[in-house]
Order: C-alpha cells, then sequence, then structure tokens
C-alpha cells in the first residue's frame, strides 16, 4: 500500500471528479499527540500514524490546502512535567520538542503516500526541519504541500489548541478541524456521564456560555475574535479528516 518516498518536487494526487469537495478551501486540522498514540500507552503508533496519513493525504486530494497542527501530549506535557517539579518553562520546552517528534514522524508517513509535506517549527531547529514563519507556510501550502507546524505557539504556558487557532488566524485558514476521541462536542463528558447530550452546532457564544470544553480558553477566544468555524469530529473514524473536510462526518460545528 505504501507508496515509494517521493522527492520534494513530486506532485501531489489530483482531484478526483467523482469525489465530494472540501467545504473549506483551507484549513487547519488539531491533531493531539494521543491521537497518534493509538492503543499504546504513549508514543507512537505506526498503524495509526499510516492510517492517519493516509487520511491527510486523501483530504489533500479534494483539493483543500491543509495545515496540521500536531500535538505532542503522547511524549510529554509540560504541566506534567512541572508537577514532578520541572520548572513549567522548561517542562514546556519539552512538551514543544514532542511535538517536532510527532510532525516529524507525520510528515514522513504522508510523503510516504506520494503527497508532498513540509514540517515547520514555531522553535526553530533548521538542522530537522524549517523554522515555521508565515511566508514559508503559505508558500508550501500554496505548492499543495501538507503543511505540519510543530512547536505550537513557540512559548511557554501555552499549548497547542492555541497554536491551532494562532496558525489558523494568521494563514487566513476557513475552518479548524479538531480531531478528537469523541464525535462531536457535548453537554458532559459522554466517557462519564450517559446522560450527556451531543450538539450538532453551537455558536461560539453558546459554547462559552455553556461552559463547553471545545478547546482550551485562549484558543477558543482567538477563534471567536477571528470567526473562525471549529469543527470538533472524532479520529477514530476511518477516514474521519477526509469526511469531516467534505462535510460528510458526524461532527459538532461551533460557527460564528
Ligand atoms: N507547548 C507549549 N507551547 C505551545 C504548545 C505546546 O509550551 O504553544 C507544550 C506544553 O508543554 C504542552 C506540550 O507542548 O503540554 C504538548 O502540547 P499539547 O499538550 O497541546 O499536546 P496535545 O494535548 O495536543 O497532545
Amino acid at each position: 500500500m505504501n507508496a515509494s518516498p517521493q522527492g520534494p518536487n513530486a506532485s501531489p494526487p489530483s482531484p478526483n471528479a467523482s469525489q465530494p469537495s472540501p467545504q473549506w478551501k483551507r484549513v487547519v486540522v488539531k491533531l493531539s499527540g494521543e491521537a497518534l498514540q493509538g492503543g499504546l500507552t504513549h508514543g507512537l503508533d505506526s498503524a495509526t500514524l499510516d492510517r492517519i496519513a493516509d487520511d491527510l493525504a486523501a483530504a489533500a486530494g479534494l483539493g483543500a490546502e491543509i495545515a496540521v497542527v500536531v500535538g505532542g501530549g503522547n511524549f510529554f506535557r509540560g504541566i506534567r512535567g512541572a508537577e514532578k517539579g520541572i520548572e513549567r518553562a522548561r517542562a514546556d520546552s519539552i512538551g514543544m520538542l514532542a511535538t517536532v517528534m510527532n510532525a516529524l514522524a507525520l510528515e514522513y508517513a504522508i510523503e510516504k503516500r506520494g503527497q508532498p509535506a513540509r514540517a515547520l517549527s514555531a522553535v526553530p531547529m533548521p538542522s530537522v526541519c524549517q523554522p515555521f514563519s508565515r511566508q514559508a507556510a503559505l508558500h508550501h501550502l500554496d505548492k499543495g504541500r501538507i503543511v505540519i507546524l510543530a512547536g505550537g505557539t513557540g512559548n511557554p504556558f501555552f499549548t497547542t489548541d492555541t497554536g491551532a487557532a494562532l496558525r489558523a488566524a494568521e494563514l487566513s485558514c476557513d475552518a479548524i478541524m479538531k480531531a478528537t476521541q469523541v464525535d462531536g462536542v457535548y453537554s458532559a463528558d459522554p466517557k462519564k456521564d450517559p446522560a450527556a447530550t451531543r450538539y450538532e452546532r453551537l455558536t461560539h457564544d453558546e459554547a462559552i456560555a455553556k461552559n463547553l470544553a471545545v478547546m482550551d480558553t485562549a484558543a477558543f477566544a482567538l477563534a471567536r475574535e477571528n470567526r473562525i468555524p471549529i469543527i470538533v469530529f472524532s479520529i477514530a473514524e476511518p477516514r474521519a479528516i477526509t469526511a469531516a473536510l467534505s462535510g460528510e462526518g458526524r461532527a459538532t460545528v461551533v460557527a460564528p
């Protein structure tokens, strides 16, 4: 199934006329580190990585421009490090490095499929990937490459959710596709409360008023201020990203 790795000038798969068209021209897909660990307790599960890379390549094949913001929670979270006595800013630096590991693995898994991809890091480390700049990201998107954004915002005390909202705003994205472990936004945690109900559609203001944990507060505030819709869907479903992008999958839409 795996094609051989492609060089930097490989062309992305072209959109197929029989495929559904994307609902948005340019999106940020937020993938948590947890999404990449599959059934493992931590780290990267190669079958899961391959499945998500396939899905991202198919989503790009619909003709959308895709920037992926990856988390690092499958390796390290700053807040957990701080609980164990590492100073918070330093622990967050370790967390940001964890996101770079995920980005490099995802970049390779996507390129193996013949879909060009570029990892860009907000924490500059030019010997392993290009430093993030808005211009570089826009250039790669324009060339049909999937851009993988590592290092979150590049600052401690933030999360990659906030990184996703920030990049969506600065790259003029039409939506944030937030991949989670459940198929949308619920009135309570459906894994803990069987009476929890699922929302089909919400406004940003409703999500705040109802205190629904869609993304962390800083991320959500940025998305609301910039009127960026957030599509919340389950990454556990096959071809979940492609389906969410074409408006077909089960998802909650948070929109102004
Ligand atoms: N992080 C950070 N600044 C950012 C983004 C992330 O310091 O802008 C650190 C933080 O320690 C965080 C870790 O990187 O815990 C991994 O990111 P996150 O927890 O958002 O990953 P996810 O939960 O999505 O896997």
